[in-house]
């Protein structure tokens, strides 16, 4: 059974300051999730998690991470730039760019962040945009095929947009180190949201054995190994949470049985871990306005698709409570929906749920990675508030909601603005 890191009476408390819809973060859990991670790969001397602003761009809680030695993984300009306004550079940042402008590779070598090359043909590009190659530099892998876990089929790299392939990573190092390269990094990303303890040491072992090839061939000094993203979070509640400490023992293992013996034991292994982080340690919480019962049973709720795209878009689960009714019999099967005109904004359908009524709380689960982050503007809707739920209860703005002035912010529409405000 998932349970809910917030109560009713905690929501009907909040709700009293900051209307619904909002994004609610736990710090405990944030920082607790955070120990152990950091416990895991403790084995490693240069061991530095990476997190994934994609997934969730607050630097509110960056920050809460950051007290933990993490770094940020950016992609594009705006996310250097809130790398750069926290006062992070240099070796905080990781820059895993892909189809990458020249601009974004100038700000993130002036901030002194580490460029992940995700192209061999990046290599002249970077050269030319910032008039040299910098001494620490990544270039993303990609092996193609299938990426299987012993016989079961992980994902797809072969259809992949990322990375190169063998012959290319190792001709881009060798170009690399003639251009002055001296530190160099291997990165990969093979399969999202994982549910096994096993793809971070699979992932590494197949990492692992190109880095002494490409050491063996190439000459090139690695200082570190990037497994990336991808370990994920049991969004469904018959799904087993991965278990850290096994994965970090799991990629030691390989660890001292590959690198090791290469004489590769000061390599380094980086994480650019996103939804692992904060996945679970985030909800959007919801209120019912509206039953409507036709062919079949809706729940109408004040968020939509705008705050939480997952559903919509990959048809994902995110499991539901009602608040106040946890334990009552959930006998109710309803289509949760959201208010844009589109039939796939949706947060659950037939889901078996307590039977709702109107002003109820809805809790969805797992909102705290690649949730509000995905939002977007459609239908004119605009994105709610990110709150903190603080380690003394208290709970803390972090982000305001959208106001109609934000969603007109792109026009020149003072003319007609000035009557209407
Ligand atoms: C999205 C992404 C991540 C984070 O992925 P999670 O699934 O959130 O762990 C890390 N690195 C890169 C390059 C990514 O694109």
């Amino acid at each position: 059974m998932k349970k809910t890191f917030i109560s009713k009476t905690k929501v009907e408390e909040i709700v009293k300051t900051y209307p619904t819809p909002f994004h609610l973060y736990d710090e405990k859990g944030i920082r607790e999730n955070m120990e152990k991670m950091k416990e895991a790969f403790a084995w490693n001397q240069g061991f530095k998690e990476y997190f994934a602003v994609k997934a969730t761009p607050n630097p509110y809680l960056i920050k809460i991470l950051s007290e933990y030695g993490c770094g940020v993984d950016c992609s594009s300009y705006t996310e250097l730039m809130l790398a750069d306004a926290m006062g992070l550079k240099g070796e905080d940042i990781m820059f895993s760019s892909n189809d990458t402008p020249a601009k974004d590779y100038q700000y993130c070598h002036q901030l002194g962040g580490i460029i992940n090359l995700d192209d061999i043909s990046h290599i002249p590009f970077l050269e030319e945009a910032i008039g040299e190659i910098p001494e620490t530099i990544s270039c993303r892998y990609n092996p193609g095929g299938l990426f299987k876990i012993s016989t079961a089929i992980m994902d797809n790299p072969g259809d992949a947009k990322y990375g190169m392939t063998t012959p290319q990573i190792t001709e881009a190092f060798k170009i690399l180190k003639e251009k002055g390269a001296k530190n160099f990094g291997i990165h990969a990303f093979l399969a999202s949201n994982t549910v096994t303890n096993a793809y971070y040491p699979t992932l590494a072992k197949l990492l692992f054995e190109v880095a002494v090839d490409l050491q063996k061939e190439t000459g090139v000094k690695i200082k570190f190994i990037n497994l990336s993203g991808g370990i994920g979070i049991p969004y469904s509640p018959d799904q087993e949470a991965n278990d850290i400490k096994v994965i970090g023992e799991g990629v030691r293992q390989v660890y001292e049985e590959v690198l090791v013996p290469a004489g590769m034991g000061d390599v380094a292994i980086y994480t650019e871990l996103g939804r692992f982080m904060l996945g679970p340690y985030g909800c959007l919480v919801t209120k019912a306005i509206h039953e409507k019962n036709t062919y079949k049973d809706y729940i109408g709720v004040d968020a939509c698709a705008v705050d939480l795209m997952r559903p919509a878009m990959y048809g994902a689960y995110h499991h539901i409570t009602v608040l106040g009714k946890e334990a009552d019999m959930a006998d109710k099967k309803y289509d949760i929906t959201g208010s844009l005109c589109e039939n796939n904004d949706k947060f659950a359908i037939d889901r078996m749920l307590p039977e709702i009524e109107m002003g109820d709380y809805l809790v969805i689960h797992d909102t705290g990675a690649h949730g509000y982050s995905m939002g977007y503007n459609y239908n004119g809707k605009l994105k709610s508030a990110e709150l903190l739920l603080k380690e003394d209860g208290s709970v803390k703005l972090i982000r305001r909601a959208e106001k109609p002035s934000d969603y007109f912010a792109t026009f020149d529409f003072s003319e007609y603005y000035d009557k209407l405000k």
